[in-house]
């Protein structure tokens, strides 16, 4: 699902946002664009490292990065809610 960018009161355009996945028990105002959650935190992309054995994600910038073993390590680009998804729980070191 894409909302288009829309103008606000302020005059300033919000930016596009896609959320691949509606979350449950997320009401959004589509009049005003205001959610439940804050709005910067709606289909925000970054990169995420992967431990793909452990099923946790990190930051890259997390200490933990550099134990994960090449081969179950996967750079990741895209959004924390669609990690979420696929099962990844966030790191509790660096709290991603
Ligand atoms: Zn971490």
């Amino acid at each position: 699902m894409t909302i288009e960018a829309y103008s606000v009161e302020d005059g300033d355009l919000a930016l596009a946002v896609y959320l691949k996945n509606a979350q449950p028990g997320v009401m959004i105002d589509y009049r005003t664009g205001n959610s439940s959650q804050a709005p910067t935190q709606m289909g925000k992309v970054e990169i995420y490292v992967l431990n793909n054995h452990t099923r946790k994600f990190h930051r890259p910038s997390c200490r933990a990065v550099k134990d994960i073993k090449q081969s179950n390590r996967d750079d990741y680009y895209g959004s924390r809610d669609d990690l979420l998804d696929m099962g990844y729980a966030p790191c509790m070191i660096c709290d991603p």
